[in-house]
């Protein structure tokens, strides 16, 4: 006999004349009876909003739609709500309809670099591929507000196939990130049908997926999801914990599933103000993540998306909470943390400062305790240099490609193969005025 916590069954004796009582693990039933309006919302919860508060509410919903699973409603605790990270996460708030004037729908300029509709290539080898528009729980956090809930949005396979196309045509790319909206909210055959059709492609070597499913709705981890991944293997999975209270039984039996499976796992957490913006409470999570056999990958920034500024921390914040991880705890536990350039430069990682100064014998370093310690540059060092073409080297790896490698940005400039010695702004002033 199965077990349910007693506001779970509660709930979906509320939700599904008892009915709900025995389907709750079920997926579909939970997709089905997600809270999708305010009133819902009220009726389940015993929350009430005031006349003119649920007016606010309404009119943000209208603009982005509110989906929460019944799973993620139960995390809700009541008696505080309005502080609760379950809460903050997937309920609307109308400060959402605030915009400031440095607020973009598309800040990162996913759709300008984006060769055919619902694919982004901005890194040299990779591609994130939009195969879902919708996701279970929306996210009010979402950097893709502008495009995620529109009705009946999972692209078709017509459309999907263009996507598969440009990448089997672009023989640079090697990892293939499957994005959205959510990609588990296609049916495990659509889905298996992607793999596939990236399988066949011979340059792609690893597929990941990115998905909130084990966070908002777990029972979507099934048996025959995970043996259906496994034999696209390499798959990688990234998730999206952003608060302790979400590790829950239920998360942690998905999460042992899909590592079981052999897939490896990866948190993509967003710094939010209200919600995770504590070292200590970040020092949990990533901690339980481990625990669970996730490795905290990145923190980001929250982005300069429409609405968001509510959830917006200084930069510092992050420091500061990296900070009390380095050293701290295990070196594995550390997520890099993340600003994603809006204007599409991608995510620049940041650090708190440790290497002090330098000379040419030493380096200056500090440690996490406020130790200052050097470390002692080699007297003779030989570089191995490289002229691009892998010839005279020593080293035991040939290229035969070697003459082909083309160097970007800094790599350039360090570069002795390039003659680059300096990157200038196209619009640079100075250098206009020599042209006129
Ligand atoms: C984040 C992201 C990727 C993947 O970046 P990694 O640093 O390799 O995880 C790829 N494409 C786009 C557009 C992205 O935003």
């Amino acid at each position: 006999m199965i077990k349910f916590p007693k506001k779970q069954s509660d709930l979906a004796e509320k939700i599904d004349n008892g009915a709900g009582f025995t389907k709750w693990r079920d997926w579909r039933w939970q997709l089905k009876h997600s809270i999708r309006s305010i009133s819902s919302f009220e009726t389940l919860t015993g929350i009430q909003f005031d006349k003119d508060k649920r007016q606010e509410l309404e009119a943000t919903v209208a603009q982005f739609p509110l989906s929460i699973t019944p799973y993620y409603l139960s995390l809700i605790e009541k008696d505080d709500y309005q502080n609760d990270p379950i809460f903050l996460q997937s309920f609307a708030d109308p400060r959402e309809l605030v915009v400031q004037k440095w607020e973009r729908e598309d800040p990162l300029h996913e759709d300008k670099d984006s060769p055919v509709e619902g694919l982004t290539h901005r890194y040299p080898d990779r591609v994130l591929f939009h195969v879902s528009n919708i996701c279970s729980m929306y996210c009010r956090h979402c950097t893709r507000k502008r495009k995620v809930g529109d009705v009946d949005s999972i692209p078709n396979k017509n459309q999907i196939r263009k996507g598969i196309d440009y990448i089997r045509n672009t023989p640079s790319v090697r990892d293939v990130l499957l994005s959205g909206g959510d990609p588990l909210m296609l049916d495990d055959d659509y889905l298996d049908w992607i793999l596939t059709e990236l399988r066949r492609i011979e340059h792609v070597e690893i597929v990941r997926i990115g998905s909130r499913m084990p966070v908002v709705l777990p029972y979507r981890v099934t048996d025959d999801l995970v043996l259906m991944l496994k034999k696209h293997h390499p798959v990688w999975l990234n998730t999206h914990f952003n608060h302790p209270r979400e590790l829950t039984h239920a998360s942690r039996t998905a999460l042992a599933k899909l590592a079981d499976a052999g897939i490896p796992l990866g948190n993509q957490s967003v710094l939010l103000a209200g919600v995770n913006d504590c070292p200590r409470l970040m020092k949990t999570l990533v901690q339980k993540l481990v625990y669970s056999r996730v490795r905290p990958y990145y923190l980001y920034q929250c982005d300069l998306s429409e609405g968001l500024t509510h959830f917006r921390t200084p930069v510092g914040k992050g420091i500061e909470i990296l900070e009390s991880l380095i050293g701290h705890t295990s070196g594995f536990s550390v997520p890099t943390y993340v600003i994603d350039a809006p204007g599409g430069g991608g995510k620049i990682p940041i650090m708190p400062n440790y290497l002090l100064s330098w000379s040419p014998n030493k380096v200056v370093l500090r440690n996490y305790e406020g130790v200052i310690t050097t470390y002692r540059e080699p007297e003779q060092y030989h570089n191995p240099g490289c002229d691009g073409t892998c010839e005279e080297c020593t080293l035991q790896l040939k290229f035969a490609d070697a003459e082909e490698r083309n160097a970007i940005g800094i790599e350039k400039l360090l570069s002795e193969w390039d003659e680059t010695y300096s990157l200038t702004p196209e619009d640079n002033e100075r250098i206009g005025r020599r042209n006129e």
